[in-house]
């Protein structure tokens, strides 16, 4: 899907939700007020679906002179923990976004929401129903039949009132009772069907502890925590828009603070990528990945890990946009987002990530030649490294090949190439080992060919990466594809499990060599080693002992073919 259809944007330039939170401030609303919030519930990580949730939040309070409020939405006690309101509020502040003082619990307002709950009772919109969760499933009705009435909804206000109590007080069961809203059980949208407002649930919450055995309902909880902040414009994803007048009813019947206008978008769907916090939580619980920052997880954590930026995420938020259709981006997007923002400022180093030996044979023993890099060709003001260069160095494995075609342009018998910086080397033979392994590729240099290029105007096509075996420092690289193998990895078919289409090459670990200006340097940012791709050392497991760098992309452009395959295919 391109992102071209993914996003929507009208004759001003804004998109759809802008435009409204502009027509609102225009026609005087909220005395022209611009207010959201982001509203995780603290049950897992954020991934990437939700930097595009906070990204439009955060970013609509920056475009419109509001601010934007952090509202952990802690309505479900059991599946809410510590940790995750921890990361999530690290991520945030990673991403780079400020809620400043403005850090809110849904639970906080538990006190506030049930006040409101019994108000609806006095009003005669609410009433306390001991249909079982079956019964009521029954008598709901389907989206093409009406409901019918539950018994109780006609009971006396007080009946309704002093059983609201006695299920505050504990004295119930799970599941023995519900407050319900009494709006049409013949609406056609079935969310108006007298929806649940209060369950009772004897469970430990992570703030309120044992304070209660009752829990608002996301529908009752949400539009009323929105109004309690002053939000302006309470932005959420596509399933939500059936839940709207409902959200509306609630404001229209409470006597609230203020009045927040929902406003639904399209959520993030990513190839090759599950997006479900359930599915994710999965893939941890199960040993799939190794924790939530697993550079192959979709989180945020993942992605900072593996080398994303936080202005690469934002980029690829911004390029996206936001739509009304839900749709698929391709994870070569979300790359090619990453590469945009690596290429000018990632300094340029020398890695061999498989190493085989190369030997020049005809170099003077003992004799060390120092070559200045760029440390980036499209930053003059970045600076130059020095790199040594010896008779003795490791070249890739994969760029020598025996008996190469024609068109080869790496070493084999007979070939001359370019070694970067530093001189023509022409392959003369290679040792092997009892197998048949190539071990050591020996070649002679051409001193007249000193910073790589022929005073005799000889040209070489190759143009290989190398490092020192007597400077050279051992280090780990870890390659990533993608965790699935299928486009989409919910499409798994009926008696398969999504983790059955794990991609078993996800990972692979190799030992290498990089040059020793980068072990000097330890950058905390994202490098490019020439030929590979974009690396990163990794937060977790490397140290100055043992250096470990994740590959966070490759230098080849797939974002490129995509756009290409799909003007072929047009
Ligand atoms: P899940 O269904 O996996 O549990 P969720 O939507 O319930 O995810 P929340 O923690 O409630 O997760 O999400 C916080 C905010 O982020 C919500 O406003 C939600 O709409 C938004 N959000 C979550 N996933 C996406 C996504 N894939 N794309 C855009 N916004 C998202
Ligand atoms: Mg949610």
């Amino acid at each position: 899907m391109s992102h071209e259809e993914t996003s929507a944007t009208d004759r001003t330039g804004l998109d759809f939700v802008r435009t409204a939170v502009a027509e609102d401030r225009a026609a005087g609303k909220n005395d022209g007020r611009v207010h959201t919030r982001f509203p995780p519930e603290p049950n897992g990580y954020l991934h990437i679906g939700h930097a595009k949730s906070i990204v439009l939040n955060f970013g609509i309070a920056e475009d419109f002179g509001g601010v934007c409020n952090l509202r952990f939405d802690d309505t479900n006690p059991t599946r809410e923990e510590v940790e995750y309101v921890d990361s999530i509020q690290n991520d945030i502040r990673w991403l780079g976004y400020d809620w400043e003082d403005r850090l809110f619990y849904a639970s906080d307002y538990f006190e506030q929401l049930y006040a409101w709950a019994e108000h609806l009772i006095r009003e005669g919109h609410a009433y306390v129903d001991e249909l079982s969760a079956e019964e009521i499933r029954e008598y709901r009705g389907t989206p093409t039949e009406p409901g019918r009435n539950s018994p109780w909804r006609d009971r006396p206000i007080e009946e309704s009132l002093d059983l609201f109590h006695r299920m505050r007080a504990g004295e119930f069961a799970d599941g023995a009772l519900i407050l319900r809203a009494k709006i049409d059980m013949a609406h056609p949208n079935i969310n108006m069907r007298d929806p649940a407002l209060y369950r009772i649930r004897h469970a430990h919450h992570h703030r309120t502890g044992d304070t209660w055995c009752i829990y608002p309902t996301y529908d009752f909880a949400h539009g009323q925590s929105d109004a309690i902040e002053g939000i302006t414009h309470s932005i959420c994803t596509l399933e939500f828009e059936n839940h709207r007048p409902l959200y509306e009813w609630l404001i229209d019947h409470l006597p609230v603070p203020s009045t927040p206008r929902q406003i639904e978008f399209a959520r993030l769907n990513l190839t090759y990528t599950v997006m479900s916090k359930r599915k994710l939580l999965r893939l941890v619980q199960e040993g799939f990945v190794d924790g939530w920052d697993d550079p192959r997880m979709p989180t945020i954590s993942g992605l900072r890990r593996r080398g994303y930026t936080p202005e690469a995420i934002k980029a690829f938020c911004r390029r996206i946009g936001v739509s009304k259709t839900n749709s698929t981006v391709d994870l070569a997007l979300l790359e090619f987002s990453l590469r945009e923002d690596l290429n000018p400022r990632a300094h340029r180093y020398m890695a061999v990530t498989d190493p085989v030996k190369l030997t020049v044979t005809n170099w003077p023993e003992g004799q060390v030649d120092w070559f200045e890099a760029e440390n980036n060709p499209e930053d003059p003001t970045a600076g130059t490294h020095s790199v040594p260069f010896t008779g003795s160095l490791y070249v890739e494995r994969e760029d020598y090949m025996d008996d190469p075609p024609r068109k080869w342009f790496r070493l084999g018998i007979g070939r001359e190439v370019r070694l970067k910086y530093a001189y023509f080397v022409s392959c003369t033979d290679v040792v092997r080992d009892a197998d048949g392994t190539v071990t050591e590729i020996l070649c002679t240099y051409d001193p007249e060919t000193r910073g790589g290029d022929s005073p005799d105007g000889r040209k070489v096509k190759g143009t290989l990466h190398w490092v020192s075996r007597d400077h050279g420092v051992p280090a780990e690289f870890r390659l990533y594809e993608p965790l699935f193998t299928q486009e989409d990895p919910d499409d798994i078919g009926p008696d398969a499990d999504f983790t059955d289409g794990l991609n078993p090459q996800s990972r692979t670990v190799l030992q290498g060599v990089i040059e020793p200006a980068l072990a000097e340097a330890a950058p905390e940012n994202p490098v490019q080693f020439l030929r590979l791709g974009y690396y990163v050392n990794d937060a977790r497991d490397s140290s100055p002992d043992r250096l470990v760098f994740n590959r966070a992309v490759t230098l080849k452009d797939s974002w490129a073919r995509v756009v290409r395959n799909r003007r072929e295919n047009e």
